[in-house]
């Protein structure tokens, strides 16, 4: 890392919000919860590494050189360090300040520019995403995705094992049949999100459908634009605001009392949006009223009457998705729910709230250390002996399961609204 020539130096405070970083008070206590200094054992991918190289930027005492873009790129924004913190240093707020100022003052190389500039490009946008998946969905059917792998160049390729197989249709499960919903019942919204709703419709599907059998009335809405997550852990702030925006109209016009979303990312973006806007007069009010809306899928789902699940015998063990876990806090509710499952018997895995390397688009951009994580977490899996992973997220679902395809392994990778859906049938 290159230090700032002080006569020249030039502060740079908007790199982050410059007086959050005075929250840390340096104790180290948040490094054995981050997955990158776990990983490397290097203090400059802890948090407080990260926290003091953005310090140091901001007063211009070191240069935005590669190095230290390095170190602020390899955070997977999991916000493991959040929880650890007991001195309540909001991290994932100076983070996505960082980023956005790495993407506005340093020049990557050709292929890091090339995978960033397509995931920006595409993912948000589903049709885009649908067209660009169609034939694979062909090769799968036919068989063909070994040879198209094959004649595929690496940095695709890498992205291509990441996906599950495509032949099949993203329908619900069958399960219990709507009922009418509760007198008085909340209103509830399932975001359909952008990845999700081509990739992982059936994830959100059965969660309309678990809730709307819980007595939900549930909603549709119209239309359904990215949340903006994407963007936020890119350093895209000005898009990120441009979703959050359109977000906030559509999620005000449905009248939903509570905003669900089969990803857990989106999630904590949309509980975000009242901060994201807060300089907006127009918005901020109504962002921070949306924001207070957002519930997940397995409160609410404990909040009903118990519905009636068949026996299920299985050894099940919970991935707790960090933007779950560490940004909603919800890690009770889950286990609850699989645990009343006649036959499941649940089983805690080491590490169940270290990230698995998915980070929304981070294992494409960051294969390397992102498959590292994915290594460790199917190695824990493993180590409990269980039959199935339950999760409450897409991402992590894909990375887990690409990393037990490549093991061969027979252990099966479930999103908790599939597996709620499949105890209901
Ligand atoms: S967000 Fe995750 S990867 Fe980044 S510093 Fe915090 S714990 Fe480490
Ligand atoms: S972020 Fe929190 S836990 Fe980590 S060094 Fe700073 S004060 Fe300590």
């Amino acid at each position: 890392m290159a230090e700032a020539d002080v006569t020249s130096s030039n502060p740079v405070r908007d790199i982050c919000d410059y007086d959050l970083l005075f929250d840390c008070v340096h104790c180290g206590l948040c490094a054995e919860a981050c997955p990158t200094y776990v990983v490397t054992r290097s203090e400059m991918d802890s948090p407080r590494g990260r926290i003091y190289l953005m310090k140091s930027i901001a007063e211009g005492r070191i240069d935005l050189d590669a190095d230290a873009a390095r170190h602020l790129d390899l955070c997977l924004g999991c916000r493991g360090c959040e929880t650890a913190c007991p001195s309540g240093v909001h991290y994932g707020r100076l983070i996505e300040g960082a980023r956005s100022f790495v993407e506005r003052h340093h020049r990557r190389d050709v292929v890091d520019r090339f995978k960033r500039r397509a995931v920006g490009a595409i993912f948000p946008y589903p049709n885009r995403l649908r067209a660009l998946l169609t034939p694979l969905k062909v090769a799968d059917r036919l068989g063909l995705r070994p040879a198209l792998r094959a004649i595929t160049p690496r940095v695709i390729r890498d992205w291509l094992d990441l996906l599950p197989p495509l032949e099949h249709d993203s329908r619900p499960l069958a399960g219990e049949a709507t009922i009418a919903p509760r007198k008085d019942a909340p209103t509830v919204v399932v975001h359909h999100g952008c990845v999700a709703q081509v990739l992982a419709n059936s994830e959100t599907l059965n969660s309309e459908r678990l809730l709307g059998a819980a007595g939900y009335r549930v909603v549709q809405l119209e239309p359904t634009t990215c949340c903006g997550a994407l963007d936020l852990h890119s350093g895209n702030a000005s898009r990120a605001r441009d979703f959050a925006r359109a977000n906030v109209r559509a999620l005000k016009n449905s009248g939903a009392d509570a905003i669900v979303s089969a990803a857990s990312g989106c999630s904590v973006a949309i509980a975000e949006y009242g901060g994201l806007l807060e300089d907006e007069p127009e918005f901020a009010e109504q962002a921070r009223a949306i924001s207070s809306k957002v519930r997940d899928l397995s409160s609410l789902l404990l909040d009903a009457p118990a519905s009636s699940k068949r026996e299920f015998q299985c050894r099940v063990t919970y991935h707790d998705a960090c933007h779950l876990a560490h940004g909603l806090g919800v890690r009770e509710a889950p286990r609850k729910l699989l645990a009343s499952i006649p036959g499941v018997t649940l089983i805690e895995m080491t590490e169940s709230d270290l990230c698995c390397g998915s980070a929304g688009s981070y294992n494409l951009t960051e294969p390397a250390m992102a498959r590292e994580l994915a290594r460790r977490k199917a190695d824990n899996i493993v180590a409990i002996g269980a039959d199935c992973v339950v999760l409450a997220n897409p991402g992590c679902e894909f990375q887990i399961a690409a990393e037990l395809r490549r093991r061969n392994s027979k252990i099966k990778v479930v999103h908790l609204a599939n597996f709620l859906a499949m105890a209901s049938q």
